[in-house]
């Protein structure tokens, strides 16, 4: 689940499940390390008042029933068009394609685990589809405040848009005062934890996707 705590400082609590649904033999313990300190980078900013909290569980082995309602963090053999990862929007699963797993340990690419999380954490793209210098008219109106001179390093921008614009994609991972203040008011909300990955039956689970 992705909960959150607001005393002295806005605090994400990330209690993430690590799993292996995929053909490689990857170390998760390794995996675990690397994406944790990704992820501090991007979203522990105790001086715009947010901090991350992250508890991991690697699994090598698991029932479904231990996932159930649990943030998963899945490796797995495809992802839709090949993309490096995919999340569902304010929901509790995000695959990652094994053939970027390489990439993201060696810290060649430090921003598709961080991306896919703000869009677990309810984060749109700030552009429009395939569509360069252009606003996203489906995202919120917080993100469409965010000043389109910006998308190039936002963190939430799609890998070819910053490399439209010739950025190393390892230094777009800024996140605006406006995506904080949303990301804030989804947990206050309660908008996230949707689109549950595993499908509770009556005497078994099984994956949705
Ligand atoms: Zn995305």
């Amino acid at each position: 689940m992705i909960s959150y705590s607001n005393q002295k400082k806005f605090t994400i609590c990330l209690k993430l499940v690590i799993i292996n649904r995929s053909s490689l033999n990857i170390n998760l313990f390794e995996f675990d390390r690397v994406i944790k300190s990704q992820l501090y980078t991007v979203f522990n900013l105790p001086k715009q008042n947010l901090v991350l909290k992250i508890e991991t569980k690697v699994l090598y082995k698991y029932k479904l029933s231990q996932l159930y309602n649990k943030l998963v963090l899945c490796i797995c053999d495809s992802v839709q068009h090949n993309n490096p990862a995919e999340t569902h929007f304010k929901g509790l699963l995000i695959c990652i394609n094994k053939l970027f797993i390489q990439e993201i340990l060696s810290g060649k690419n430090t921003r598709t685990i961080p991306h896919e999380f703000g869009h677990a954490l309810g984060l749109d793209h700030p552009h429009a589809r395939a569509s360069f210098n252009t606003i996203n008219e489906e995202a919120t109106t917080l993100e469409k405040q965010i000043p389109i001179n910006e998308f190039s390093t936002n963190l939430m921008s799609q890998t070819w848009y910053v490399q439209k614009a010739n950025i190393n994609i390892n230094k777009a991972i800024n996140l605006h005062q406006n995506q904080i203040e949303l990301i804030k008011q989804n947990l206050m909300q309660q908008k996230l934890n949707n689109n549950y990955s595993i499908k509770k039956m009556l005497f078994w689970y099984k994956w949705v996707v």
